[in-house]
């Protein structure tokens, strides 16, 4: 038989070495960072149009490349920064396998522009799917720009695959703290769309921090700092009310190199223990040096795993550095004055005085009365469900589907599980505030409140985001936030969404000024939601793709919602009975949790058997 095995063309493999090295915009911009970093720079300036899907452009001013290296940059395994495989134990550089601009190359539109110092005339090179379109000698300042437009232009399944413009951007701003946190002795800049997302001057880690997160973070930072044997440690961590929802800020540098490692983070979470707020997670900067022959960094191709010659000792040093710096800088003890007292007193005991216990006889009482009231109370729910949904009905445009959903299952619902015999007394009570107990035809009903307000308010929200109706309540004097320019441009991006539930907002770089708010939102309350807001979509931005308005009805929901351990009156009670039963979905949380549980007087009976 004839010889089937033949040599992959250049291109093929490079598409495929593509696959490895670019899984989407994010890596395009570490892999062009990092060569900027290499090559000495400066200033470094990152410019993205959509998220990186039509244009990726990374400038430098470094040492630029000579004409011959400009081309042969381009060819697989094209590296200056190692020539032996033993150099591979002695890393001092970012790259070293020669793939990226390869790889870039075949599946992209690529422009590059570079000079050499001293030179008076430089390189343009374009180059489409690995193929040399031009090459020209062109005046272009000292340093490299490298453009990448139109990225998988060419693999249509890949680009298929990219997320939604918030989610990719999100992943390049993840990247480009990475870079710019480990190297504050360069200067950097980011723009998105025209807009100026970042402007980084050289300065101290301190600085670079306040630069890239906000100016309110500089009195949370604490030093760390320790020469020990095994590694040089230093860099920052936040003090626990820093601590933030989101796992966001959380940074280890080995060598200037940005690492992930589930077991030393659980070293500097476990130094925190007993100083954190309930789901907050610690914030932390810390940067290791180590003797690049005790590290293996190349086991992974993005190159964001490590493996350290002696983990454990690195575990033991790590946390006990952590802790002693955050006694040092007395947080223990501040911690006790310093954060709100609702969060430590359940709510339960939150307005509790000391009140002696009195028994009140009703010489009033009479349980006829109480026959008729119940048969009001009966027919007003029903009323008020029906005007509910009727309600909804007119709203909706009459082609929506949902609508008659909604209104049959609600009938259904108010039909066979509330009673609607006369004669019986539906009331209901709150136990241990925390659940709503009523009777129903066939037993008893027992709903948690926290949950079913969320499905309530949820749905809600939904609506209003969804019929553009809006009402909002005008603040007297606009409530001025500060976020961090990536939140504002996050609360930009979904601008039209949060002015859908009634929120009137005006941004600058790092202000949101706020003047109108949902009706059902108190002023006091704007702050929480709004984090609680931006929490959730940035952990949902790793999540498989999402739904915008889905996250924030969701997380709108959760932060306004009734709380377990607050107390309700009669009415209240009531009013979230009706509310639950009219909702399109009664039996799950938003979170798909169950909102209640029935139990029969069957069931009942069996227990008494
Ligand atoms: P690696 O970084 O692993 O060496 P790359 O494919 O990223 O591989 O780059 C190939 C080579 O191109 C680098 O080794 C370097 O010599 C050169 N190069 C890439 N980017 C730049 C830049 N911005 N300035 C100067 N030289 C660069
Ligand atoms: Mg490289």
């Amino acid at each position: 038989m004839a010889d089937i095995i033949q040599l992959l063309p250049d291109h093929v493999a490079n598409q495929i070495a593509a696959g490895e090295v670019v899984q989407r915009p994010a890596s395009v911009v570490k892999e062009l960072l990092e060569n900027a970093i290499d090559a000495a720079a400066g200033k470094i300036t990152l410019i993205i149009k959509e998220a990186g899907k039509t244009l990726i452009q990374v400038v430098d001013d470094g040492i630029g490349m000579s004409e011959t290296d400009a081309r042969l940059s381009f060819e697989r395994h094209a590296t200056s920064k190692i020539r032996t495989a033993d150099d591979l134990f002695k890393l001092d550089t970012k790259g070293f396998r020669g793939e990226a601009l390869a790889s870039i190359a075949a599946i992209a539109h690529v422009e590059l522009n570079t000079k050499q110092e001293g030179e008076d005339l430089g390189t343009k090179l374009k180059i489409e799917g690995s193929k040399v379109i031009s090459q020209d000698v062109a005046a272009t300042p000292k340093g490299t720009s490298l453009l990448v437009k139109n990225l998988f232009y060419n693999i249509p399944a890949r680009r298929n695959f990219l997320k939604s413009n918030a989610v990719e951007l999100r992943h390049i701003i993840d990247e480009f703290h990475r870079v710019v946190l480990a190297h504050p002795n360069i200067a950097f800049s980011m723009y998105h769309n025209d807009g100026e997302l970042f402007n980084l001057p050289v300065s101290n880690l301190r600085q670079r921090i306040v630069n890239v997160f906000g100016s309110k973070v500089n009195e949370l930072l604490v030093p760390v700092e320790e020469d020990t044997e095994i590694a040089k440690i230093s860099g920052f961590v936040g003090k626990p009310k820093f601590a933030k929802r989101t796992r966001g800020e959380q940074f280890f540098f080995v060598n200037d190199r940005f690492v992930k490692s589930a077991y030393l983070h659980h070293a500097v979470a476990s130094a925190f223990e007993g100083l954190l707020r309930e789901k907050t997670h610690p914030s932390y900067f810390i940067f290791m040096e180590l003797d690049p022959e005790k590290i293996d960094i190349n086991i992974h191709p993005t190159k964001t795993e490590v493996k350290f010659e002696d983990e454990h000792s690195l575990y033991a040093i790590l946390k006990s550095i952590v802790k002693h710096s955050l006694g040092q800088f007395n947080v223990a003890p501040v911690l006790d004055f310093d954060r709100d007292a609702n969060l430590d007193t359940p709510y339960a005991y939150k307005d509790k005085g000391f009140v002696t216990p009195k028994v009140t006889v009703d010489a009033d009482f009479n349980p006829f009365k109480a026959e008729t009231r119940a048969k009001g109370f009966a027919k007003k729910n029903t009323a008020s469900w029906e005007s509910l949904y009727v309600g909804l009905e007119s709203k909706m445009s009459d082609t929506d589907q949902a609508s008659k959903s909604v209104s049959f299952e609600s009938e259904e619902v108010t039909g066979t599980l509330f009673d609607d015999d006369e004669l019986s007394l539906p009331s209901t009570y709150q136990l241990h505030r925390k659940y709503i107990v009523s009777t129903i035809k066939s037993g008893m009903v027992v709903i948690n409140q926290e949950r079913a307000h969320q499905r309530i308010l949820y749905e809600r929200y939904l609506e209003s985001i969804t019929l553009k109706d809006t009402v909002s309540q005008q603040l007297l004097f606009p409530l001025k936030l500060h976020y961090t320019s990536v939140e504002i441009h996050l609360l930009k991006d979904m601008y039209g969404e949060l002015e859908r539930t009634g929120f009137v907002i005006e941004f600058d770089q790092e202000n949101a000024a706020i003047t109108g708010i949902p009706i059902n939102l108190a002023e006091s309350e704007v702050s929480e939601v709004l984090s609680q807001i931006l929490a959730d979509f940035q952990g949902n931005v790793t999540k498989e793709g999402f739904n915008q308005v889905d996250v924030l009805a969701k997380s709108m929901a959760k932060s306004t919602s009734i709380r377990n351990g607050q107390p309700l009156g009669a009415e209240k009670q009531t009013q979230l009975v009706n509310d639950l039963f009219a909702c399109k979905e009664p039996s799950l949380s938003p979170f798909n949790k169950p909102t209640f549980i029935t139990m029969t007087v069957d069931e009942l009976d069996q227990k008494f058997t």
